[in-house]
């Protein structure tokens, strides 16, 4: 990720004090490169790389820190803030509110209309869904799919009457229910035309919605911008959502999109599953851009699937140093309970790192079975205290028993080791945040 790359850079830099000028070019240099590798648009680039090169010319070097990881600071920070800063809120009419979602084909709008939904129910709203998308063979069905599975009503016309006319009827029918959210899910096109700008235009001045949310594709890149763009200069958006964030794109789009519209991501969608939807943190976003991870999504959603305690009892443990090889295995055995491995481990600080591959847990189920063996292996006392086995004949005793190579159990114990290091970093950020990430 960018943040070990920036590290690299300045690892030979011990000085203290200001920050030099070509301390700054060299790491700048690093930044253009990584943001364009991860997808951010090439004019967003510039203008940024500008921004934190007159923010870093001079600063002060933290005392806690070395040079490469105060530049590292600055770009997290002012990531940070490219992308909004705190997070964005929804708004609500004191009546019924209408929420119009807009975008492409396939971005994902019908199923961000599902979760948008169930995610409103949880907070003891009563949504209706409403099929305003009469042109996608199977768009309404589709929407009706999404409405069964949670549980919440969806109005339709049929495709013969006009979204227009659909988007009106919605609202009155919400009236007679009792329902005080309307999600209209309109239709989308491959590219953006006219008709279909003029149609969204006219959703929006009969039942003037309350937010326009523009759904895009994150995996789309460089694109996303121009979509964006287009979107907003003719309706006038009041958010963007992102979809698809649990591909291995690296979220460049988002930071565009914001930059280029000025207009706030509300939420993203992580997965193809209605409870996939998560609320927009910038912070976050900019710790996945930097490849830092991102141990507190991580822990926000061990905690809707776990037990809310025992989760935050692993959280805290994962960010001290007692963390053992227990903590491991009841991390793995919980974590295997929320779905897809691969996707959490990515969420995990450092697993983005070259030595976290090492562990090798994503590339398979397997290879998670490997680990586990291995550390079944280890007697009660080891896995309490790792340090006991940084002993050949303990590792021996380890292969042989768990039918690995003293090969693989040292892989697991470097990869455990960096794991340790990055959960102690993420630990001393949470304790104290005015510090900075890397405050001691
Ligand atoms: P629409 O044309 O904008 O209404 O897009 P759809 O809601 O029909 O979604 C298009 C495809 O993307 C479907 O196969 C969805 O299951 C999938 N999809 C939507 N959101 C996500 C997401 O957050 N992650 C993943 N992996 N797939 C998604
Ligand atoms: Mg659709």
């Amino acid at each position: 990720g960018l943040a070990e790359r920036l590290q690299e850079t300045f690892k030979k830099l011990r000085g203290k004090g200001k920050l030099t000028e070509k301390d700054i070019k060299d790491a700048m240099r690093e930044v253009r490169l990584a943001l364009l590798e991860a997808d951010v648009n090439f004019k967003v680039v510039k203008s940024f790389v500008a921004k934190v090169s007159e923010k870093a010319m001079g600063t002060e070097v933290l005392e806690s820190l070395t040079p490469g990881q105060q530049v590292v600071k600055i770009v997290h920070d002012e990531l940070a803030a490219l992308m909004g800063g705190a997070e964005a809120k929804l708004n609500f009419d004191p009546s019924i509110t209408v929420f119009m979602l807009v975008g492409l084909q396939g971005a994902g709008k019908t199923t961000m209309a599902g979760k948008l939904a169930l995610y409103l129910r949880k907070r003891n709203r009563k949504p209706l869904l409403a099929a305003c998308d009469i042109y996608r063979p199977a768009a309404i069905k589709q929407l009706q799919v999404v409405g069964k599975q949670i549980d919440i009503p969806v109005f339709t016309l049929g495709d013969k009457t006009n979204p227009v006319d659909i988007a009106k009827a919605a609202m009155e029918h919400a009236r007679k229910e009792g329902r005080d959210v309307v999600i209209l899910d309109t239709a989308g096109r491959l590219h953006i035309d006219e008709a279909l700008m003029l149609e969204l235009k006219n959703i929006k001045a009969a039942v003037n919605p309350r937010e326009i949310l523009l759904v895009v594709d994150s995996m789309t890149g460089q694109d996303a911008v121009n979509v964006a763009e287009n979107f907003n200069t003719i309706l006038d958006i009041s958010g963007v959502i992102v979809t698809k964030l649990d591909g291995d794109t690296r979220g460049g789009a988002a930071l565009s999109i914001r930059e280029v519209t000025g207009k706030p991501i509300k939420f993203s969608g992580t997965g193809e599953k209605m409870s996939d939807i998560e609320v927009f943190h910038p912070e976050r976003m900019a710790g996945r851009i930097l490849g830092m991870g991102d141990v507190m999504s991580l822990i926000e959603k061990a905690q809707s699937a776990i037990d809310e305690k025992e989760a935050r009892e692993l959280g805290s443990r994962m960010m001290t140093k007692e963390f053992n090889f227990e903590d491991y295995m009841n991390a793995m055995a919980q974590m295997k309970k929320l779905g897809p491995l691969n996707k959490l481990l990515e969420m995990i600080p450092g697993m983005n790192s070259q030595e976290m591959k090492g562990l090798d847990l994503s590339d398979s189920e397997k290879e998670m079975a490997k680990t586990e063996c291995i550390i079944q292996s280890m007697t009660q006392k080891e896995r309490r205290n790792p340090k006991l086995l940084d002993n050949p004949s303990r590792k021996r005793r380890i292969a042989k028993g768990s039918g690995t190579t003293v090969q693989d159990v040292n892989k697991l114990l470097k990869g455990f080791e960096n794991m340790k290091k990055m959960m102690k970093q993420m630990g001393s950020m949470q304790k104290n945040p005015k510090k900075g990430m890397f405050g001691k």
